[in-house]
C-alpha cells in the first residue's frame, strides 16, 4: 500500500502548489567545479531568483576559501601563517576548526593540511613528486600544528613549509549554505550540487530523489552506474579517484592523497557517504576514501547518522549497515522474542 500513500500524498502535493508551481534548475561553473541546482517554486520567476542567491553563496565562498585565488584569506594564510598570525573571518575560522575537529575523529586521514604536499601534484600537466621530495614536504603534513586563537580569530603554522587546501570540504559546506539559503526563501523540494556534493531538501513530490553512484571506470555514462539510492532531506559526497588524475606507468596519480604518506590513496576506488549535512558527508567521503573499507566501515558503522557505499579496486560494492537488507531467517530458526519494556531504577 506503500505507492497509495505515494500517489496520494503527491495529489495532495498537486493540490497545494499553486497553478504556475514548477521545477527550475540551472548549472554554472563555480569554485572549480560543476555546481547544480534544481528547485521546485512557485512560479518561475521565483525559482530563477532563488537559484541565482544559491550561486551568489557559492561565489562569495570561492572568493573566501579558494586556494586558487591569491587574495582570498586561504591564500593569505598560506602566504603569511608559517611568520606570524593571519585574522580571518569567524566564518572560515570555524570551519578550519571542524576541520581540525575531522582529522581528529578519523585518524588524521582528513587532514587539510595535506596540502604541504597535495600541491606538488598538478594533474593537468601531469606532474607529480618524486620519492626525495614528498620526504622533504611530508613533515609539515599534520593538522596538529595549526594554531588557533579563538579570541582573536588567528590561525598560524607551527613550521615552515606548511600548506592548506579546503578543497576537501569548503564544496560541502558550500552546499550546506545553499540549502538553508533556499529554506529561508520557503523552498521545500530542491536538490544542490557542487562537484562530488549533494544535498537534497524535501522529497522529489512525494517520490524520494534518486541518487547514482558512478561506475568509477565510465563515470560519465548513465547506463553504467553502480548503484541508485533513494534519499530524502539527506547529504551525499563521493570520492572517486577518476575525478582529477592522470595515468603514468600503470599508476593512477589521483587529487585524494593519503596525509600519512603523500601519495595517493589506493584502497577504494571510490567512497560515498550519505549523512545529515554535505559538510560532514564532504569531509568523511575523503576519510573513507583514505582508510579503506575495514576502517571506513567500522567508523561509519558506529555512526548512526551516516552510512556509506565503497567499491573496491577489484569492483566490489560494499555497504555500511544501514544499507544491508536485513540477513533471511534460516528455515526453521527461532522467532526473537520481543524484547522486555525498558525498566528504569
Ligand atoms: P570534489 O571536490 O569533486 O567534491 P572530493 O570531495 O573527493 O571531490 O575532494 C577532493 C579534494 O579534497 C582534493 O582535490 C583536495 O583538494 C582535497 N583533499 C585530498 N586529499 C585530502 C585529505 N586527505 N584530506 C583533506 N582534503 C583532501
Ligand atoms: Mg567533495
Amino acid at each position: 500500500m506503500k505507492w497509495l500513500a505515494g500517489l496520494t500524498s503527491l495529489a495532495l502535493l498537486a493540490l497545494a502548489a499553486p497553478a504556475s508551481a514548477v521545477w527550475v534548475d540551472r548549472t554554472e561553473a563555480v569554485m572549480g567545479t560543476r555546481v547544480y541546482v534544481q528547485l521546485w517554486a512557485d512560479d518561475a520567476e521565483k525559482g530563477n531568483a532563488a537559484i541565482e542567491s544559491v550561486m551568489e553563496e557559492m561565489r562569495r565562498i570561492d572568493a573566501l576559501m579558494s586556494h586558487y585565488k591569491p587574495d582570498s584569506q586561504v591564500s593569505l594564510i598560506n602566504q603569511h601563517a608559517a611568520k606570524e598570525p593571519v585574522q580571518v573571518d569567524p566564518e572560515l575560522f570555524d570551519l578550519l576548526r571542524l576541520s581540525t575537529h575531522f582529522s581528529e575523529i578519523t585518524l588524521g586521514a582528513f587532514d587539510i593540511t595535506y596540502a604541504s604536499v597535495g600541491y606538488l601534484y598538478n594533474y593537468p600537466l601531469h606532474v607529480h613528486p618524486t620519492e626525495e621530495q614528498i620526504r622533504t614536504a611530508l613533515p609539515a603534513v599534520n593538522w596538529r600544528n595549526l594554531q588557533f586563537d579563538a579570541a582573536h580569530h588567528t590561525i598560524r603554522f607551527g613550521r615552515p613549509g606548511m600548506r592548506i587546501d579546503l578543497g576537501g570540504i569548503a564544496k560541502g559546506y558550500a552546499v550546506d549554505r545553499g540549502v538553508a539559503i533556499l529554506k529561508a526563501r520557503g523552498i521545500q523540494h530542491a536538490l544542490v550540487t557542487a562537484g562530488g556534493d549533494s544535498r537534497l531538501l524535501g522529497d522529489h513530490l512525494g517520490r524520494p530523489w534518486l541518487v547514482s553512484i558512478a561506475h568509477p571506470d565510465e563515470p560519465h555514462n548513465p547506463d553504467k552506474v553502480v548503484t541508485r539510492i533513494p534519499l530524502s532531506d539527506a547529504a551525499v559526497s563521493t570520492s572517486g579517484d577518476y575525478e582529477r588524475y592522470f595515468d603514468e606507468d600503470g599508476v593512477r596519480y589521483h587529487h585524494i592523497i593519503d596525509p600519512h604518506t603523500g601519495h595517493p590513496a589506493t584502497k577504494v576506488r571510490s567512497a560515498t557517504i550519505i549523512g545529515p549535512t554535505a559538510t560532514q558527508t564532504d569531509g568523511l567521503s575523503k576519510t573513507a576514501f583514505v582508510l579503506g573499507p575495514e576502517k571506513a566501515l567500522e567508523i561509519i558503522n558506529r555512526m548512526p547518522d551516516f552510512d556509506a557505499v565503497l567499491v573496491t579496486p577489484a569492483g566490489k560494492l560494499l555497504y555500511s549497515n544501514g544499507l544491508r537488507p536485513p540477513k533471511p531467517r534460516p528455515p526453521g530458526a527461532p522467532v526473537a522474542a520481543p524484547s522486555p519494556a525498558p525498566s528504569s531504577h
